[in-house]
């Protein structure tokens, strides 16, 4: 059994980052999804341990205390986490688990775990990415700009994603993140147990 792969879904607020991560979902049905832990409040129709686990800021920093995240941030002033047990128990159980989580959380994974896939999604321009924090109609004018700096800011720190994802189509964006990730798990060093055993299966023969 090969171990599970990390991936992160990185990109700014706009980005499309939810839509797609549940497209790739849809169509990789055997990758795990990490349900992250955050002090914000739920929007309508959120769930409480599908969407996130909502915690008071209380909670949260004695979650932070007991050493419970594998990675932690605070995005636009909430606080947002991974929890680590969840994760390390569908890795140890070979499964591949995917994360949307912002360029903070995704620098501190990469640092952990040698053995993930980082990619930064991008709507085609800032001028498309202020369209569409525009349309969605949940940001004022002050945050809009807010999340307009940000996203040039991490762009600007593109160096530390395995790859750059495009959104101007989601079919599109989806394809090429099913095929990022089935192109990383036939990398070479994702399959050395596997090779070793094929290897020692011919030499007991
Ligand atoms: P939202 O409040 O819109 O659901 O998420 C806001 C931002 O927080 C998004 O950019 C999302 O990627 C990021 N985020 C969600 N969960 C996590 C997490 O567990 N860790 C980190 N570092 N960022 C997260």
């Amino acid at each position: 059994m090969s171990r599970g792969l990390l991936i992160i879904i990185s990109g700014p607020s706009g980005a499309g980052k939810g839509t797609v991560y549940n497209k790739v979902l849809e169509r990789m049905p055997k990758i795990r999804k990490s349900v992250s832990v955050t002090t914000r409040l739920p929007r309508q129709g959120e769930v409480e341990g599908v969407h996130y686990y909502f915690k008071n800021i209380e909670e949260y920093q004695q979650m932070i205390a007991n050493g419970e995240f594998l990675e932690t941030a605070s995005v636009y002033s909430n606080y947002y986490g991974t929890p680590k047990a969840q994760v390390m128990q569908m890795l140890e159980r070979g499964e591949d688990v995917m994360f949307e989580i912002d360029i903070h959380g995704a620098k501190q994974i990469q640092k952990r775990y040698a053995h993930c896939v980082s990619i930064f999604l991008m709507p085609p321009s800032f001028a498309d990415l202020e369209k569409r924090l525009r349309e969605r109609k949940t940001d004022s004018e002050d945050s809009i700009q807010h999340r307009l700096g940000s996203a040039e800011s991490e762009l600007a720190k593109y160096e530390i994603f395995d790859y750059i994802v495009f959104n101007d189509a989601v079919e599109n964006a989806v394809d090429k993140i099913v095929n990022i990730i089935n192109a990383e798990k036939c990398k070479i060093a994702y399959n050395t147990e596997i090779i070793n055993s094929l290897l020692n299966e011919r030499k007991s023969k």
